[in-house]
């Protein structure tokens, strides 16, 4: 063993002894209340199991704009294919989305006409209710504007 080892070694035990102990008597075990406090005003809410579903759902979308059609028809300005392909990717950017999402989720029968559309059976009126539910618990926790 060389020196330089040794004293790398010796390093790592006296931060575990002396170090370590300090920090904890003084900023306390990390836990739930400090990540919170640090991810959540970026808009970063945790993932819950049912995000997790909802986001392998939303990965089935091959990106053919074939759910657009119908939303075209009808004059809506959101376009449903945003909804897997866009506003499903980060929570951080889902307050910016607020206006499209709520024109999604108050037309239910254009998402209808999407799903009969669309080639991957990805359930666009389940994800734009998951994503509003998402948008609340974003801004419910003071998330990025
Ligand atoms: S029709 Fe389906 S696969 Fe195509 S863009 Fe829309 S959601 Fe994605």
């Amino acid at each position: 063993m060389q020196t330089k080892e040794i004293f790398g070694y010796l390093r790592i035990g006296m931060r575990a002894v002396f170090v370590h102990p300090l920090q904890l008597a003084w900023h306390g075990a990390p836990d739930a209340r400090r990540f919170r406090e640090n991810f959540l005003p970026e808009g970063l809410v945790p993932t819950t199991p049912e995000d997790r579903e909802r986001l392998r759902e939303a990965s089935r979308c091959i990106a053919c704009l074939l759910c657009d059609g119908p939303a075209a028809e009808v004059g809506l300005g959101a376009k449903p294919s945003l909804v897997p392909l866009v506003f499903s990717r980060s929570s951080v950017d889902l307050p910016r989305s607020r206006a499209a999402v709520q024109q999604l989720v108050s037309a239910p029968e254009v998402l209808a006409a999407g799903e009969r559309l669309c080639p991957s059976g990805v359930p666009l009126r389940r994800l734009t209710e998951w994503l509003a539910g998402r948008l609340a618990r974003v801004e419910g926790t003071g998330g990025a504007p």
